[in-house]
């Protein structure tokens, strides 16, 4: 692919690889890897609990520690005046491998900024919005949940509402101090599924400042949706809604979950497909290009520059853009 034929964008939940399952669709989908982009990515780490969340979680550091190896200088962590371009965000999506939150201290010295504390679960922490599937508990934040997240918010982590039941985001807005992310959802009052974040919640975390980032899987956005103009289609549309949700002031970005075992059409994210995406943002009136950039970087440029420190992100070209 030519460089102009690139797309540059910020992408706030991106799978690097998985194991097991999500190794082999990910190989399947290899066109629409995590690498193809230009721009900043939030790195999703995630290990299953097998054979013990103990063992799990020494091989989740591990992982890390490669990943680092291979791109530490591209790892935005802090506050920094070094030269070279900061690309990757780390972040561990699921923390029911975590003993305990005495470990978030290890976590941080890694290098890890984000957290998402639940998945398909309910875990020690907190309640899981049961992805469709079983019954969602009423619940919210465990006591673990509860001392897991002030510890984790005094400590300087941004919080990741995705996965989580109704009360367990309100429990985390009530509990930390920073404003949260949702990194990859669609919303719920366009369509009911529990995996979506509520409108209410959706209002609540943009008022903070915190950021959204919408995800393309065709399970959480209106259907029927036959081919992938439709899917474009509809995509934009949960973006306009959650930007009317903010009162169009921004926070709203792409959490693709690119790499999951989740079937996203592989070109999405290509070049043809982001101008029609851009297309059906100004049919639906997107208010001009300046807002377009922003949906597409700025957003979660500003969003991690204020929460993280100041570094040196990587600055799309014009060209690039359009
Ligand atoms: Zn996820």
């Amino acid at each position: 692919m030519a460089l102009d034929q690139r797309v540059f964008f910020a992408d706030i939940h991106v799978h690097p690889e998985l194991p097991f399952l999500g190794t082999s669709f990910h190989r399947i989908i290899h066109e629409f890897s995590w690498e193809t982009h230009l721009g900043l990515s939030v790195v999703a780490f995630y290990e299953h609990p097998f054979p013990t969340r103990a063992w799990a979680f020494r091989r989740l550091l591990r992982r890390i520690d490669s990943f680092v190896e291979r791109y530490g200088k591209e790892i935005h962590t802090g506050p920094t005046d070094d030269p070279q371009p900061k690309k990757y965000i780390l972040s561990i999506e699921s923390l029911r491998i975590l003993p305990s939150p005495r470990e978030l201290a290890i976590l941080w010295e890694k290098g890890i900024r984000v957290l998402q504390p639940m998945h398909f679960f309910d875990n020690r922490y907190g309640h899981s919005c049961g992805e469709d599937l079983v019954p969602v508990s009423k619940k919210g934040l465990t006591e673990y949940g509860v001392e897991l997240l002030q510890e984790a918010d005094r400590m300087g982590f941004i919080i990741d509402l995705a996965h989580m039941n109704g009360p367990t985001m309100w429990d985390t807005l009530n509990e930390v101090r920073r404003p949260v992310i949702c990194s990859h959802t669609g919303v719920q009052s366009l369509v009911g599924s529990q995996r979506n974040i509520p409108a209410k919640v959706a209002k609540e975390v943009l008022r903070r400042g915190g950021l959204i980032g919408v995800m393309p899987w065709r399970h959480l956005h209106r259907g029927p949706i036959t081919n992938l103009d439709e899917w474009t289609a509809r995509y934009a549309e949960t973006i306009m809604e959650l930007s009317s949700l903010g009162g169009f002031n921004g926070g709203i970005c792409i959490g693709s979950d690119r790499g999951a075992p989740i079937f996203i059409h592989p070109k999405f994210y290509l070049f043809n497909q982001v101008k029609t995406l851009r297309e059906q943002l100004f049919a639906k009136d997107i208010d001009g290009e300046a807002r377009w950039h922003e949906f597409l970087f700025e957003n979660a440029h500003r969003y991690f520059l204020k929460h993280i420190g100041p570094c040196r992100l990587p600055i799309p070209s014009p060209d690039a853009m359009t």
